[in-house]
């Protein structure tokens, strides 16, 4: 379940079932231009030791590695090391935290319609796996704040990829008198399932970016704003 928690004064989102990992959405609340070095400071987290990677819509997973800064054309980060913080940057796409409770790693995907349907969140877990050779069912994943099934009207292009990028997506795409709406959130927990991690393992934010513009950023209901919330990580030791 997500709950609000202030980290420095400034109101954050995290969930429970994360409570071995440092972690945190952050919103649009109290401040003009949120810095994640707030965080950082926060978490005890060294500034040289902030890590982001240019995110392009890709489906590119990345390991970070320390003392390397630059992740270009990278849309996921998986973190080994506990000395390092990661955040990606989102104002409607999907964030989705990842995190290997056994092997202690965790990572974060930007999951738009594009990294969606090349099922970034999948191929990160694939990865993870790979390396701690844990069980899918010691994987937890988190759904963050993203626009809703109830604000996401898409056309054929989105549609099609959604459809061939789950088995079942009944539940994801929408129709309405208007037109076809798909609920991003639910694709990916679609993707998390058949992928065989356990639902109970699996924790969606209830909050529409759209809906809940005083919460969050929203590209498409702020006309294509630049500005973004963040999905933050740092392992504990
Ligand atoms: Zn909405």
């Amino acid at each position: 379940m997500f709950y609000a928690e202030k980290i420095n004064n400034l109101t954050v989102y995290c969930s429970d079932l994360l409570s071995d990992l440092n972690h945190c959405f952050t919103t649009r609340l109290e401040v003009e231009s949120f810095s994640p070095n707030i965080i950082a400071k926060a978490w005890n987290c060294d500034e040289n030791n902030i890590i982001h990677p240019i995110q392009t819509h890709s489906a590119n997973v990345k390991f970070s590695e320390i003392g390397v800064k630059d992740y270009p054309d990278t849309d996921s980060v998986i973190m080994t090391n506990p000395e390092q913080m990661l955040y990606l940057k989102f104002a409607d796409c999907t964030p989705v935290i990842l995190y290997d409770k056994k092997a202690n790693i965790g990572a974060i995907a930007h999951a738009g319609w594009r990294g969606t349907t090349q099922r970034i969140v999948p191929k990160t877990l694939q990865k993870m796996i790979k390396y701690s050779h844990s069980d899918v069912c010691d994987i937890y994943c988190i759904i963050g704040p993203a626009i809703g099934g109830c604000c996401y009207k898409v056309g054929e292009e989105v549609i099609n990829g959604i459809k061939s990028s789950v088995r079942d997506y009944k539940d994801s795409v929408i129709s309405k008198s208007d037109g076809i709406y798909v609920d991003l959130k639910g694709v990916n927990s679609q993707q998390l399932l058949e992928f065989g991690v356990p639902k109970e393992n699996i924790d969606i934010c209830p909050f529409c970016t759209s809906c809940r513009n005083d919460l969050f950023y929203s590209y498409r209901k702020e006309n294509g704003t630049i500005e973004r919330h963040y999905a933050i990580i740092k392992l504990k030791n």
